[in-house]
């Protein structure tokens, strides 16, 4: 074990001599370059603190025995994943323990009977997603960072993707959870039969819970026989707003499309600067519709491209599947692009469907009022929308402006009846805003789980919920 890159407590120094002694070597890792690079996720603009250590996790006794550690000496541990997180989640706290689960990177099991599998918790999404393939089986929660992201951060996400306007989010395939409590108890929760209502429902506390309240180390996820190869359709429309009512209008007929994708024009730009998909110069926003019901699906995207025409939209069907990969590239490269503009906000609001033209002009609005650009995508299909917020950080007042812009944005998406995150999480981004969604009550019961499951408040403190226990 090195020196550590900052001076903390007798406890943390024997907290960290423990782990030494009963970790495998390499595990602990106390470089600063390294804690450096380890320090936050996709989202550097969130508050980071100094790390004291990182431990790389192999197993679940090690998971086990690192919380048990810090729990006795009060260390605040940092749960992380592939810190591709958009919220602050996985950043670092002050004097923190990073506990990665990257490296717990085994597919237990398939189960082609059952269909259903059991992973650790660092495999990451893509990974799995191609070894359940070529079983035949789709596991389809796609969030556009599934070739870096892990199946235990998705599930502490509950992350979203592309297919979950037809085939739900993450939280919809996880079926049962290996999780390490504060003080080192191993939990195992859930089922993995089709069907089972034995107790509380403690693997959806889990899921979405930010490595708040528990360290996942393994999921037990359902799968799905393989969906057939989706047709695609593209509309271009004169404005967002039209693109949205033909949205609203399209899921109103009945069909669920197994993909449905919004970007407006600067969303467009900023992906053609990266790479030119030859966009039509004259849209203001593109819809992306995929239906993968075989026989039914030419019929089903005809419906799209009437829908389209009645709010002036121009569709067509891609005829080759590279020309319909091709399409849904420019989707997935729009994280990717957007980050290659230097700083940015992203907002992840989520609204029905029926205002999401209300959302889109009211996003255009606020974009205007504080003189920033806003860019925007939207998993419109599931009324999720990512206003981009660009800024130059060498600008104190284009800093607030954008900060205000951001508040507004969550503000607006909460007046329209939607929440301030339909799938990033709160992290420390959002917390502020969570009090807001929560009220009273629903903020009293969230701090009386966390004390429940964490009384020493050691787990991601400050992350979610605003106080320390
Ligand atoms: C380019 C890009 C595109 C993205 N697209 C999407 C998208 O389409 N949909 C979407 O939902 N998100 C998207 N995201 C956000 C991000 O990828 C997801 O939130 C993802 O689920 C995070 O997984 P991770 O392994 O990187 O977790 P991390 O970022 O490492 O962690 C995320 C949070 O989960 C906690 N955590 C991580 N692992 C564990 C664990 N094993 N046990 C307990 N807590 C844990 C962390 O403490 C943190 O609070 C995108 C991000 C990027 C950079």
């Amino acid at each position: 074990m090195h020196a550590p890159s900052h001076t903390y407590g007798t406890g943390t120094a024997a907290a960290l001599a423990a782990l030494a002694a009963q970790l495998p070597p390499h595990a602990l890792v106390t470089e600063s370059d390294v804690l450096d690079a380890h320090r936050t996720d996709h989202a550097p603009f969130c508050p980071s603190g100094s790390p004291a250590a990182l431990v790389r996790a192999h197993s679940t006794e090690e998971v086990s025995l690192v919380l048990r550690t810090a729990d006795e000496h009060r260390i605040p541990v940092v749960p992380q994943g592939a810190r591709t997180g958009l919220a602050g989640g996985a950043n670092a706290v002050d004097g923190c323990i990073l506990l990665s689960v990257e490296r717990m990177d085994r597919i237990l099991e398939i189960d082609t009977t059952d269909q259903v599998a059991v992973v650790e918790a660092g495999v990451v999404n893509a990974v799995f997603s191609r070894a359940v393939a070529e079983h035949g089986l789709f596991y389809p929660p796609d969030p556009s960072s599934w070739e870096m992201s892990t199946l235990g951060g998705n599930a502490a996400t509950n992350a979203g993707g592309l297919c979950c306007v037809k085939y739900g989010v993450t939280g919809d395939f996880v079926r049962g959870l290996t999780v390490v409590l504060a003080d080192g108890t191993v939990l195992r929760t859930g089922r993995r039969t089709a069907k089972g209502v034995a107790g509380y429902d403690l693997t959806h506390l889990f899921v979405g819970s930010e490595g708040t309240l528990g360290v996942i180390t393994e999921v037990v996820l359902a799968l799905r026989p393989a969906a057939q190869t989706p047709l695609t359709a593209v509309a271009f429309f004169p404005t967002p707003a039209e693109a949205c009512a033909a949205v609203a209008d399209y899921m109103a007929d009945g069909t669920r499309p197994s993909l449905l994708e919004l970007m407006d024009r600067p969303t467009m730009d900023v992906v053609s600067a990266y790479r030119d998909l030859g966009f039509p110069p004259e849209a203001g926003a593109v819809l992306i519709a995929q239906s993968d019901r075989g026989d039914q699906a030419a019929e089903d995207l005809k419906r799209f491209a009437h829908v389209a025409q009645t709010h002036r939209g121009d569709a067509v069907v891609a005829d080759d599947p590279a020309e319909a990969e091709m399409l849904l590239e420019a989707r997935r490269l729009v994280g990717i692009a957007t980050q290659s503009l230097g700083a940015y906000l992203a907002e992840d609001v989520c609204v029905p469907r029926r205002v999401l033209a209300d959302l889109v002009d009211g996003v255009a609005d606020i974009a205007r009022r504080h003189r920033v650009l806003i860019t925007c995508v939207a998993h419109a299909g599931d009324g999720n929308l990512h206003p981009h917020v660009i800024f130059d950080p060498a600008r104190t007042d284009e800093v607030e402006r954008a900060q205000r812009a951001f508040g507004a944005v969550m503000d607006l998406g909460l007046a329209l009846g939607g929440t301030i995150t339909g799938e990033h999480g709160v992290g420390v981004l959002k917390r502020d805003w969570l009090t807001k969604e929560l009220g009273p009550a629903g903020l009293r019961v969230h701090h009386s789980i966390k004390r429940a499951l964490d009384p020493h408040g050691i787990l991601n403190p400050g992350k979610v919920l605003a106080d320390r226990v």
